[in-house]
């Protein structure tokens, strides 16, 4: 019998994990969902942040040695960021463009928005500290914290940035000596790459289980659904601007610039939206993330494992355009005018709160603060919407994702380095691990 592809293997352990919560929560054995079956799903996202940091360094020294002069790596740094940039600036109007033609805010009544933010202000206390935080910083902070004083702390953190900066740092050097020299230290990173890939793979194996139980926790220690229809306005105005990104914008944008179809971008990175979407951290997924558009998608390893990493650090699409409309909902929920300046501030902001926003569940709500505080909007606004966060989370995680994938595909076809991909059929790929 043929083996199921593995996207719909990891539907249906979202599917089954989903049901298995609702039962759960109805016939009263959370406890038992808390108890034996969440850790399995903490445990697959922890082998997959515990493969990240060896990932990143094995591909990206293999990466920029195999470039020979530096000229290049400062060609793809380029375009790398200005890409970004663009992608991310044009999630944010179409966010803008959305809530001000829906105002899903004014479908909110007095009653409902007192109520909301009274449930919620405590939970929402600990992001608002957080944030507060993050405002204190001084405008160079960026820049400061990129450069690491210690690479095992920083690996230690997962602080990819930092670990990033050493890397690129080390393969500059690595190529300035003679070829005789860099040799060996070149063909260990090469191997130890592939074993790493290798790693992935087994690691995937598991991963209909792993969703399995990330949902199944997800639904046991979720709120009640009562507060989600309050904010069914809101929700439905991200969701709409997140599936035009990820159905519209992406998939048109690589067929214009690289060729390659609807069928070829989704079947590539299918897995790596769907792995987004059950652990909401763009930082987890970034393993099979680099796996699928390296062996799927065809982007070459020099180019993605330069691209991939800095791209679930600053590249967040779906962030912004999350951050977009909540900060003009949460404006008009509680009344506020926004001018047409106060709008650019969002998108200025926004792009910048994405950037600053780290790849795990829930910071954008919290570098969400910033942006609130740019158009003088309370922010225990923030307590209006955390209802429906994590699942907003899910999806956002699933754009920025597939953000990066498009980027890699982009910058790889204007360096020449977009090939066919090395895995034809994924299901081979998989029994074979
Ligand atoms: N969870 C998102 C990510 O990891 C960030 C966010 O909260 O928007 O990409």
């Amino acid at each position: 019998m043929k083996k199921l592809a593995l996207h719909w293997q990891i539907i249906l352990g979202m599917v089954a994990g989903v049901l298995f919560g609702v039962l759960a929560v109805k016939f009263g054995f959370g406890e038992f969902v808390k108890d034996w079956i969440k850790p399995f799903g903490k445990i697959f996202i922890n082998l997959l942040k515990l493969i990240a940091i060896p990932l990143i360094v094995a591909s990206l020294i293999k990466g920029i040695s195999d470039l020979k002069d530096i000229s290049k790596l400062s060609a793809m740094g380029g375009r790398t960021i200005g890409i970004y940039l663009v992608t991310t600036v044009v999630a944010v109007l179409i966010g803008l463009f959305l809530v001000n033609i829906i105002q899903p805010g004014n479908m909110i009544d007095e009653q409902t928005r007192t109520e909301l933010i009274g449930d919620n202000l405590e939970s929402t206390q600990k992001r608002l500290d957080a944030a507060n935080k993050q405002k204190e910083a001084g405008p160079l902070q960026a820049l400061e914290d990129m450069v690491p004083s210690n690479i095992i702390k920083a690996a230690g953190e997962n602080q990819m940035l930092q670990v990033i900066f050493f890397v690129v740092f080390f393969g500059i050097g690595l190529i300035l000596i003679p070829p005789e020299k860099s040799a060996p230290v070149k063909a260990f990173f090469d191997g130890l790459n592939d074993i790493v890939l290798k790693m992935i793979d087994l690691i995937m194996l598991a991963a209909p289980y792993g969703v399995f139980a990330l949902l199944a926790a997800l639904i046991v220690d979720s709120p009640s659904v009562a507060l989600f229809k309050a904010l069914i306005g809101y929700s439905l105005t991200v969701l709409a601007g997140l599936g035009i990104m990820i159905f519209a914008f992406y998939p048109l944008v690589v067929k214009t610039f690289t060729g390659r179809g609807y069928g070829f971008f989704f079947k590539g990175i299918s897995p790596a939206q769907l792995l987004a979407f059950s652990t909401s951290s763009s930082a987890a997924t970034l393993p099979v993330t680099m796996e699928r558009v390296e062996e799927h998608l065809g982007v070459d390893s020099e180019v993605s494992s330069f691209v991939l990493p800095i791209g679930a650090t600053i590249n967040m699409d779906g962030t912004s355009l999350y951050q977009a409309v909540a900060a003009v909902f949460i404006a008009q929920a509680m009344g506020i005018d926004l001018t047409m300046g106060d709008q650019l501030t969002i998108v200025m902001t926004a792009t910048l709160a994405s950037i600053g926003s780290a790849a795990v569940p829930g910071a954008g709500m919290v570098m969400l603060v910033i942006v609130l505080a740019a158009i003088g909007v309370p922010e225990e606004g923030l307590a209006l919407i955390f209802a429906v966060d994590r699942i907003l989370d899910m999806c956002r995680t699933c754009v920025n994702v597939t953000g990066d994938a498009t980027v890699a595909m982009l910058v790889a076809k204007s360096v020449g380095k977009l090939g066919d991909p090395k895995v034809k059929d994924w299901d081979d790929h998989y029994e074979k691990a």
